[in-house]
């Protein structure tokens, strides 16, 4: 949707497990009102993130993907494209993050608005609240149960990261994240133990909310140990190379001793393409012997030596593609392939730990 991808959380599916049981065990309503009220939740969850996305938009942070949760959602933004303004990034931040309550408010004083106008009948304070009996009512307080839930400063809901964006006043990005994420632990821990003594529905609210933090903290690691890492560390620069004019066969062999799937293809000191076995194989298959020439791919993107991983993955995985050469001065020096992405950074964490611990 406007060029950001969505996804929907697995934990969606629980929710629909867990509106289903409560309607098995009160018997009160129809399945299909519980899938209503699902889609009523998963609706207002939308709406939220595109307030999120649109003022992201506005601001110059481009959003690159959402992750639908029940509670709301997690914008993930394109950090790549930063595009330069006056106002500082903590001020753009705590203004998308106030984007997506703001939303729902809007939603639940116009529905609220409506039912008032036009069904006085369906009564807006009466009990429950939320409940599949009663969708209008439940349309006007999900939207405020969303707005008000996401306010608090639970990380990585949408008040805990106007909470984020103050700390980072103070201290790095990553300092900043790990204290929200702590505080927002706490506040899912406490939710499960209230929603045990009160209502039951707290404690989905706490799992969801534990679930978010974990997400969200992985993707902050991830995201740093990317930037941290340059392509030199860990390229493969003992690697076969293809020439254009090697027949398909003779790339065959000599992919049959390596352990490469992705080959750079070589004319001179010049990369001309890439070609991996499968092409390889499947070319053989359907059009006999040929030249590598013919089939490699010749679109392909080059990474610099000193490039952090994070702007390589980037390239590796918008075009779909799964060997990135690096080159130092347009002279080809390594290659990184998805293949072998997994296996050397391992290597290289345990060897900067050994490092780490031999400096300590
Ligand atoms: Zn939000």
């Amino acid at each position: 949707m406007f060029g950001v991808e969505i996804r929907i959380h697995l934990s969606f599916v629980f929710l629909l497990l867990f509106i289903w049981v409560m309607e098995a065990t009160t018997k009160t309503t129809s399945p299909a009102r519980g899938l209503v009220l699902a889609a009523i939740i998963f609706g207002s969850v939308v709406l939220h993130e595109l307030g999120h996305a649109l003022v992201a938009a506005h601001s110059g942070l481009s959003a690159r993907a959402l992750v639908l949760l029940p509670i709301g959602g997690i914008t993930l933004l394109d950090q790549s494209h930063d595009a330069a303004t006056n106002v500082p990034r903590w001020k753009r931040e705590v203004r998308i993050a106030l984007a997506g309550p703001f939303v729902n408010l809007v939603i639940a004083f116009v529905a609220g608005s409506i039912v008032l106008a036009v069904a006085p009948e369906v009564h807006l304070t009466m009990r429950p609240l939320v409940h599949s009996a009663h969708l209008l009512r439940s349309v006007v307080w999900v939207n405020v149960v969303l707005a008000v839930l996401n306010l608090l400063p639970a990380y990585p809901l949408d008040g805990g990261r106007i909470l984020c964006a103050a700390f980072t006043r103070h201290m790095d990005v990553m300092d900043a994240t790990r204290h929200a994420v702590s505080i927002g632990q706490v506040f899912a821990v406490m939710f499960m133990l209230a929603g045990f003594i009160t209502n039951v529905w707290l404690v989905v609210v706490g799992i969801f909310l534990f679930l978010a933090t974990q997400l969200e903290e992985r993707s902050v690691v991830f995201q740093s140990v990317l930037d941290s890492v340059r392509m030199e560390e860990v390229m493969l620069t003992d690697f076969v190379t293809l020439s254009p004019a090697d027949t398909l066969e003779g790339a065959l062999s000599k992919a049959v001793h390596s352990l490469q799937d992705d080959f750079p293809v070589i004319r001179g000191s010049d990369m001309v393409g890439v070609i991996s076995r499968k092409k390889i194989l499947e070319a053989l298959q359907s059009q006999g012997n040929g030249y590598v020439q013919a089939f490699m791919n010749r679109v392909y993107e080059v990474a610099q030596k000193g490039e952090s991983l994070a702007s390589a993955f980037r390239k590796l995985t918008s075009r779909g593609l799964t060997i990135i050469p690096v080159v130092d001065n347009q002279r080809l020096v390594g290659i990184v392939t998805l293949q072998n992405l997994m296996h050397s950074m391992t290597l290289l964490a345990q060897s900067r730990k050994l490092r780490r611990e031999a400096v300590d």
